[in-house]
Parts: C-alpha cells; sequence; structure tokens
C-alpha cells in the first residue's frame, strides 16, 4: 500500500500507522452489547464503526478474526429497587430461563444489525458461555497477588496494581482523584478499598445466575469477561480492541489491569474508541425520554421522531461524521441524510447506465486515490462520502450531457463508486433493492426484466399481459411509475 493505514490509538493519544503483529492475521476485539432491552441508537454507533473498520482491513488483504461479545451476565445492571440482575429479575417473574431472555434480545439485535448492514463477527462469545475462562483469570490474578477474597467475592486490589504498575494509563485518571469521586456502593465494606472492582461476585440467594467457583457460588465481575475471551480467541497479545468512549473508564481500564496482573504484560496494541450520540443535544437517557430504540427510528413511532428513518438513514447518518467526532440526532440532520443518500443512489443508477464517449471532459482518475488517503486516515468517511458527493455532480453533468467520459474512465468511476459505496461504506440501496452485491443485483435485474416484457406487451397492445405483470407487482408491494422512456419501480416495505 502506497499510503499505510492510520488509525488513533486511545493509549498513546495519537494517530499510529496500524501494523498488525502477524500479518496477514488481525486480531480486533470489540465490545458487544448487553442484552437487556432493544437495541437503540447507542448500539449502532459501535458496531457500525468497526464494522467500518472491518469491512476496510479486509478489503486491504488482511484476514480479520472479528470477536465482538455479548453480556449476558456479570454486568451489574441492576434494577434500583431490587439489586437484581435485570435479566434475573425478568426470568424470575415471567418463570423464563434467563437465557431466554438473553436469548429473546440477541435475536432482535442480530436482527436491526442486519438491518444496519453490520456484518456478523467471525465469533459472538456469550459472557456466560466462558465462566470457566473468567474464573482461571481471577485465579492467575489472585496468585500474582494482584486481588483478595472477601466474604466469597474476590476483588482487584487496585492501589497495589497502582504500585507497581499505572492505573489509569488509557483513561489518565489518577487514584486520589478516583477515591474522592467513588461513589458508596453495595458490598463496599468487602472492598479494601473503594476503588477496587469485582472479579467475582458471590451470589445472593435470590440471584438465580449463578455458577461455582472455588470462592464461592456466584458470577463473574463484568470486565473479566473482555479480558477472558479476548484471550481465548485472539492470543495474550492482539491488535485491536474497540468500544464506545463511555467505557474507556472503567471498563476498559479494569481491563488493562487485568491482563497486566494475569500475563505480566497488555494484551491489546491498538485501543480504539468512537465517540458518543446525543439525540437534539441531550445525553441519551431513558429518564430523559429520548431513549429511542432503532425499531422506533425504523417505524417512526417515537414521540421525538417526525417520521420513519430507514437503517441506510441511519447507517449514512453515521458515517457522515467522523467516528471520533460526536454525533447530534435530530429530524432535521436526519432528513438532510436521507436526501444525500438518495442523490448518491441516483448517480449510482444513472452511472450503471452512462454510454461512453470518444473523450473524457472530466476528471475521475484521482477519485480512488482520494478516497483511500481519507480512509488511511483514520477512517474518515466523511470525506469519503465528500468525494462521493463531487463524482455525483460530475456523473449528473454527463446524463445530462454537459460533460463526457470515455470508456476507461466510466469503468474507472463505476468501480471506486461501487467499492467505496457498498463494499467499505457498507450501504445499500433500499428504494430498489439494487446494493451492490449480486443477489440483490440479480433481482434488481429480475424487475428490470419484467417490466422491459410490460413494455414489450403494451407496444403490442397486449392490455392483458401489460396489466397482469403491474398489477401483480404492485400487490407485491412494488410502486411503479410509467416515464418517457419506460418505467421506473420502487419498492415499499
Ligand atoms: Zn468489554
Amino acid at each position: 500500500m502506497e499510503h499505510p493505514l492510520y488509525i488513533y490509538n486511545t493509549l498513546s493519544r495519537k494517530k499510529e500507522q496500524f501494523v498488525p503483529l502477524h500479518e496477514p492475521h488481525v486480531g480486533m476485539y470489540v465490545c458487544g452489547p448487553t442484552v437487556y432491552g432493544d437495541a437503540h441508537l447507542g448500539h449502532a454507533r459501535p458496531a457500525i464503526t468497526f464494522d467500518l473498520l472491518f469491512r476496510y482491513l479486509k478489503h486491504l488483504g488482511y484476514k480479520v478474526r472479528y470477536v465482538r461479545n455479548i453480556t449476558d451476565v456479570g454486568h451489574l445492571e441492576h434494577d434500583a429497587d431490587s439489586g437484581e440482575d435485570k435479566i434475573a429479575k425478568k426470568a424470575r417473574l415471567e418463570q423464563l430461563e434467563p437465557m431466554e431472555v438473553a436469548q429473546y434480545y440477541i435475536n432482535r439485535y442480530h436482527h436491526a444489525m442486519e438491518a444496519l448492514n453490520v456484518l456478523p463477527p467471525s465469533i459472538e462469545p456469550l459472557a456466560s458461555g466462558h465462566i470457566i475462562e473468567q474464573i482461571e483469570l481471577v485465579k492467575q490474578i489472585l496468585a500474582h497477588g494482584y486481588a483478595y477474597e472477601s466474604q466469597g467475592s474476590v476483588y482487584f486490589d487496585v492501589e497495589k496494581y497502582n504500585k507497581d504498575h499505572h492505573y489509569g494509563i488509557l483513561s489518565g485518571r489518577n487514584i486520589d482523584e478516583m477515591l474522592n469521586t467513588t461513589r458508596a456502593l453495595d458490598g463496599q465494606e468487602e472492598k479494601h478499598n473503594p476503588v477496587d472492582f469485582a472479579l467475582w461476585k458471590c451470589a445472593q440467594p435470590e440471584h438465580i445466575m449463578r455458577w461455582p467457583s472455588p470462592w464461592s457460588d456466584g458470577f463473574p465481575g463484568w470486565h473479566c469477561e473482555c479480558t477472558a475471551m479476548g484471550r481465548k480467541y485472539l492470543g495474550n497479545h492482539f491488535d485491536i480492541h474497540g468500544g464506545g468512549m463511555d467505557l474507556i473508564f472503567p471498563h476498559h481500564e479494569c481491563e488493562i489491569a487485568q491482563a497486566v496482573a494475569s500475563q505480566g504484560d497488555e494484551m491489546v496494541h491498538y485501543w480504539m474508541h468512537n465517540n458518543m450520540i446525543t439525540i437534539n443535544g441531550q445525553k441519551m437517557g431513558k429518564s430523559l425520554g429520548n431513549f429511542i430504540t432503532l425499531d422506533e427510528f425504523f417505524h417512526g413511532s417515537h414521540k421525538l421522531l417526525t417520521q420513519a428513518y430507514s437503517a441506510m438513514t441511519i447507517r449514512f447518518f453515521i458515517l457522515q461524521a467522523h467516528y471520533r467526532s460526536t454525533v447530534d440526532f435530530s429530524n432535521d440532520a436526519l432528513q438532510a441524510s436521507e436526501k444525500g443518500l438518495s442523490r448518491l443512489m441516483d448517480a449510482w443508477h444513472h452511472l450503471e447506465k452512462l454510454q461512453p464517449a470518444a473523450t473524457s471532459t472530466v476528471e475521475v482518475k484521482g477519485l480512488r486515490e482520494k478516497c483511500y488517503a481519507a480512509m488511511n486516515d483514520d477512517l474518515n468517511s466523511p470525506i469519503v462520502i465528500s468525494h462521493l458527493f463531487d463524482a455525483a455532480r460530475a456523473i449528473n453533468s454527463v446524463k445530462d450531457g454537459k460533460a463526457t467520459l470515455a470508456a476507461d474512465d466510466l469503468k474507472e468511476l463505476q468501480d471506486v463508486f461501487r467499492l467505496f459505496l457498498f463494499d467499505i461504506l457498507g450501504l445499500a440501496d433500499e428504494t430498489t433493492g439494487a446494493a451492490g452485491d449480486s443477489s440483490r443485483e440479480a433481482f434488481s435485474k429480475a424487475v428490470d426484466l419484467l417490466l422491459s416484457i410490460r413494455q414489450q406487451a403494451k407496444a403490442n397492445k397486449d392490455w392483458a399481459t401489460s396489466d397482469k405483470i403491474r398489477n401483480e407487482l404492485t400487490a407485491m408491494g412494488f410502486s411503479i411509475k410509467d416515464t418517457k422512456d419506460g418505467a421506473e419501480w420502487k419498492l415499499n416495505l
């Protein structure tokens, strides 16, 4: 590669050239969802950010093993009243297996990710399926003297660790500051120090998600799963660990401490974090009434939404901001994205049909290089999109007869457009189904074929055939509009 890929490493606080530890293999771990409740915008951003990275690394020729976990136990997201794990509580109240509750939300999460055109990871491990590995991790940390047992629970000894290493290396926090800001927690009296975090928790009698361990029947602390599963599937040292910026502290800081305390050094080479999403300038939160799930966006069924927004509009909107910038959702901004995306898709459809001329009067040679340069600069998707908009303007002027493209330039433009719009940015055309992937394209061509048969039938005054094709396509959900040179169609799903 002429221009190497640079990514921002949260740990070194600068952009670094990406050099894999074991080229051509790349190991990448991203903290996935806690499966309680429907996927919302906060889930969409890291999923799309790291999908962009996954797609790009694969495009560059790397063999990527992408691990994205599912937190179904241990993340201490407790019910405010009972202090009970939310999955366990729902399971108890509705007489379900906890895994039934988790599976329900996992299925819904997968459905939303598919709609957003987020590729599935290579491995999607569940925390509850890796209790043995987490117990092993806790044992190693205890053996190295960086943890202690207290009333059946095990806590990480932050102060001791910080004497030998540096707790706060990722987040830039220092222990004294933390001592002043740590709130009183349940079970606080079991800890030597309020900054210590749980590696293993002894389960209360009503807690149904529990496993035997050397210390008690209980469950692992939240931070253990990512260290244990990252190591299991990617080895003691791997390339990339990602997640939202809200995970830098405490989650990722604790992961680093656990890795160093158990194996003597840090596991991760590049730490990457996407910025957060606000809604109309406010943080998202259940209490603020602006907690909009992806389903509500897709159906327009939330009081803050003036219309439904398609999954591709959401994806495009997120990609229009650099992943380290904040994104603010509003109806105006989403409507602008919807228009922008359809401008690019329209340009693509024109591009497929343009006829080559003898010479080119628009410059297309630099486009590919400019798009690569933007991607290589820490995945600068908004710049890639702005180059595609420039190209769309050129395509429109060729379509309108104000410019021409020679055959080789036309092909280059088609190749670059397809590569960046569909393969790398992962966008798809939802109105016609043509998405740059071969099955959708075949589908699109089949509909075009039917419409050309209808056109032929009309020319032959075979009204029965022409009406049959139109009526049956309409019944399937297509809308068909006759134009002077044939017909246009849309699939309304
Ligand atoms: Zn994690």
